[in-house]
């Protein structure tokens, strides 16, 4: 789950770290009242999920809250990058001497959370890591013994913070790192870090993903989704519980269990196939649940043939079946089905599903062969 920046600085003030004073505007009445409170130029920032805002228009510097106003009745009925602003964060705009990259993220090769600095913020850490390597700092987290001083302060001299600043950065660190553990975050990214012309750091931008497999860990976040960004098959699939990954092909599939899933996958490719998607209906599923995974695949316009394939465990047959035979009784299709059925209940599946005219298949070589043909006959 992708966080706004009014909603990552949120938890960075909780973490005591030092954020420029703001709030949310969603008009330009507000966006004026809030100029005026804090005095002085102030910045507006249009809160959507997408990189590289400030060179797509998305972030303004104005002097007065009059022009604070005209200018977010402007950006208000604006699209950056297709994304609609609805919401502008109002900030006192700040004096910026440097502009410094600290991002936490998990090193996957090394199995750590590692933290990633470098003097040269402000713009795509990407495009640094590419064409100046060299000025990427990195030190791995041992979980046990957190974000240590000395790694910090390391990392401090590396990317040549000034050595007043030090103690600050190494706070900011840390608490960058407990932010980050506490909500089970996959990134946490301060882009740009400011040296101000006070000689402060302050943090000007924030970015923070929560890993969505923890997220029930933090119930206060779930209703703070923003899905404006997602395609509405993956809304729905969340809804139902089901891990739904659209891709290029045009055989849709519909299993239980991911690594049943991804054989599946694999088997379609090996005959020749393009899997439509990865879905996976999870352990135990419900009819409900299972028309619903089928009413995603069928609204694929891509998608040219469908294959189900159950190995029943807790994942009853039958019930599967029911599941198939509502959604058919629903939505009226031309799409062959291919299925293959096998496990608890298999038989009283079997049967709903003749009942339905739905063959089923014996091995899962044989459906996959089968749903590859079929997909192939329909386009001559
Ligand atoms: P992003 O483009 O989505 O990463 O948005 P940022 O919040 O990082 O802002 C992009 C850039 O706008 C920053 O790197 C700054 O150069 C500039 N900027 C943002 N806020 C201020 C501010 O308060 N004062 C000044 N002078 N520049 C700012
Ligand atoms: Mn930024």
């Amino acid at each position: 789950m992708r966080l706004h920046e009014y909603q990552s600085k949120e938890i960075f003030a909780n973490h005591r770290i030092p954020i420029p004073r703001g709030r949310l505007a969603s008009t330009p009445e507000e966006a004026k009242l809030i100029a005026e409170e804090l005095g002085g130029p102030v910045v507006l920032k249009a809160q959507v999920l997408v990189g590289g805002r400030g060179k797509a228009g998305g972030i303004r510097l104005v002097k007065s809250p009059d022009e604070a106003e005209a200018e977010a009745a402007k950006i208000l009925g604006e699209r950056i990058k297709d994304i609609p602003v609805r919401r502008l964060l109002i900030e006192e705009a700040v004096n910026i001497q440097q502009e410094i990259y600290i991002g936490m993220t998990v090193d996957r090769e090394k199995g750590e959370t590692i933290l990633i600095a470098s003097a040269e913020g402000g713009v795509d850490i990407e495009e640094v890591a590419r064409t100046m390597p060299e000025k990427i700092s990195r030190v791995g987290v041992n979980p046990l013994m957190g974000l240590r001083d000395y790694q910090a302060r390391n990392l401090a001299t590396e990317i040549e913070i000034p050595r007043p600043l030090w103690r600050a950065f190494i706070t900011i660190t840390q608490n960058l790192y407990q932010a980050y553990q506490s909500l089970d975050a996959t990134l946490a990214e301060i882009n740009p870090l400011v040296i101000t012309g006070a000689k402060r750091l302050i943090a000007l931008d924030g970015k923070m993903i929560l890993d969505d497999n923890a997220l029930f860990r933090h119930p206060e976040f779930v209703d703070k989704r923003d899905t404006s960004i997602e395609p509405l098959e993956e809304q729905e699939a969340r809804k139902f519980g089901l891990a739904y990954i659209k891709l290029e092909g045009n055989i849709g599939c519909l299993v239980n269990g991911a690594g049943l899933a991804m054989a599946t996958m694999d088997i379609i490719k090996h005959q020749g196939g393009e899997p439509a998607n990865f879905l996976d209906i999870g352990g135990g599923a419900s009819s409900e649940k299972v028309a619903a995974a089928l009413r995603i695949i069928l609204a694929d316009p891509h998608v040219e043939t469908v294959l189900i394939n159950i190995f029943g465990g807790i994942t009853r047959c039958d019930e599967v079946a029911n599941g198939i035979r509502q959604t058919l009784a629903e939505i009226e299709t031309d799409i062959p089905f291919v299925v293959r059925l096998v496990g608890t209940n298999e038989h009283e599946g079997r049967e709903i599903l003749a009942s339905a005219n739905l063959p089923t298949a014996e091995t899962l070589e044989d459906a996959a062969r089968k749903a590859v043909e079929k997909a192939r006959e329909r386009r001559p």
